[in-house]
């Protein structure tokens, strides 16, 4: 690809080109150095390891599990219903979830506070997708150096058949993800068979589709790109951090001046000939998924991966020093100071969250299953029978939000003597009704030309479910 020369216009920069007489370029785009991760095993590791096999298996179990007749998570976007677990929700409860946003906001702040990018490190699906892309790579191509002298050497019969079994698992398992993430919308025991006899509807190609290749290029393809250049939250992060935010750090006190020596040196002669602890071994660099040298010190490109820790600790090991050269650490701790986990900040995100978390908690818990609309017929004021009766006609709209059926009964209140024509309304389950009943009143009960009225409803097997609707009776007075 051309790479696109850019111009330097400071002011210093046009002096030497008057002097000179000549317009200097300065490239301003590096090109991408592919990164070959090498494996390592630890601590660290194996916590991340297993925080993204436990994460991998629910996204792709949960679609599969069924709460009665119907997934247990489906967001059933045709109907506009939302199923998660035992609860249906409906758009009009939207403002529940922009709560849940903002509690999930609150939550990233907070772990950011206490532990740094741990989010990107251990959970974050691209980081998680990516983990298994490598693994794979290394399962089939073999590991880091034998993958570098594959990549540099000719095309072989070998090298294309490695490369292509790679690509053809790395398809399949994009091709899962694209498929499992379609089945939160469209369930999935009718998706997968529809799929392969090829009678799924269209747009669920479509989606199965982009998702794959959405999965295929981010995990395989682009991978440490997505967290440098194109996730926001890389950029703004370390304005959260503060002097006692747990980072992964290289201690340079302890390990400068960095060199190799005889493998037989003590620690101690180590130290007595003015080594610092850091063998120069490079592993903390080849084991890093984003290519950087955590020795450097903190940078945007770390995601807290803690693969660094684990591998140079089993160099400390091998060299009989005690661990930790690069540990979870804070940079007052670093410099001798004293550490405060409990402080002001990261209290008020701590505080705030668990308001926010207990106050949805009630709302989701105190939540009506039950919607329930009334609006008088606006094209007919109201109608007087020939005995003298007044009455007004009024569209109902019930929603029943429950697992369960209800028959719900109706009645109106308000005005002495209020009868309807229609006294219950049945609704399954996650189902709506409207219904058109008409209220009538002895025209001897008009006082004014408009009374308020309120039209109840109440369910026939709980009656903790009720809801009133304010409405108008309107009607004729008697001269
Ligand atoms: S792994 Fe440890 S010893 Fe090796 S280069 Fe990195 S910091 Fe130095
Ligand atoms: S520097 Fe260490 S913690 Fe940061 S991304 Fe690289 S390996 Fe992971």
């Amino acid at each position: 690809m051309e790479k696109i020369p850019s111009k330097d216009v400071t002011p210093r920069q046009a002096d030497h080109q008057a002097a000179q007489g000549e317009a200097v370029t300065q490239e301003m785009y590096a090109q991408r150095k592919h990164i070959y991760v090498r494996e390592i095993k630890g601590f660290f590791q194996k916590l991340r390891r297993s925080a993204n096999w436990g994460l991998m298996l629910a996204f792709f179990l949960l679609p599969w599990i069924n709460i009665g007749d119907r997934p247990a998570i489906w967001f059933d976007l045709p109907s506009r219903e939302f199923h998660i677990f035992f609860g249906t929700f409906y758009p009009q409860e939207f403002v529940l979830l922009s709560w849940l946003l903002i509690i999930c906001a609150f939550g990233l702040f907070f772990i950011t506070v206490f532990a740094g990018r741990v989010w990107c490190g251990y959970t974050c699906p691209q980081s998680v997708w990516t983990f298994l892309f490598i693994w794979l790579e290394h399962r089939i191509e073999g590991p880091r150096n034998k993958r570098i002298k594959l990549d540099n050497q000719p095309l072989t019969g070998e090298k294309l058949r490695r490369k292509t079994f790679k690509h053809v698992i790395w398809l399949l398992i994009a091709f899962a993800t694209g498929a499992t993430f379609v089945g939160y919308f469209t369930p999935i025991r009718d998706l997968m068979p529809d799929l392969a006899t090829l009678q799924a509807h269209g747009w669920s190609y479509f989606w199965v589709g982009f998702f794959t290749v959405f999965t295929y290029l981010n995990a395989g393809w682009l991978r440490e790109q997505v967290c440098i250049y194109m996730c926001p939250y890389a950029r703004f992060q370390s304005v959260m951090f503060d002097r006692d935010t747990l980072i992964v750090s290289y201690d340079e006190n302890r390990g400068e001046p960095r060199g190799r020596r005889k493998r037989s040196l003590s620690h101690e002669e180590a130290r007595a000939e003015g080594h610092g602890d850091c063998i120069d071994c490079d592993l903390c660099v080849q084991v890093c998924p984003t290519g950087i040298d955590i020795r450097d010190g903190l940078q945007y490109e770390c995601i807290s991966c803690a693969a660094c820790i684990d591998a140079c600790d089993s160099v400390m090991d091998k060299m009989g020093y005690p661990r930790g050269l690069i540990r979870y650490t804070t940079e007052n701790a670093l410099e001798s100071k004293p550490t405060h986990i409990l402080r002001p900040r990261l209290i008020g995100y701590l505080a705030a969250l668990l308001v926010m978390v207990s106050a949805f908690a009630w709302a989701v818990n105190d939540r009506m299953p039950l919607n329930f609309e009334a609006e008088r017929e606006r094209n007919d004021l109201y109608q007087v029978t020939r005995d003298g009766q007044i009455s007004n006609v009024y569209n109902l709209m019930v929603r029943n939000l429950d697992q369960r059926d209800h028959t719900y009964q109706l009645s109106a209140s308000g005005l002495d003597g209020l009868t309807l024509d229609q006294h219950s309304i049945s609704v399954p389950a996650g189902e709506s009704r409207s219904e058109v009943v008409t209220v009538t009143v002895d025209g001897d009960a008009i006082q004014q030309p408009s009374h308020d009225i309120v039209l109840t409803i109440e369910s026939e097997r709980d009656d903790s479910i009720r809801l009133d609707r304010d409405t108008r009776f309107i009607g004729e007075l008697r001269r």
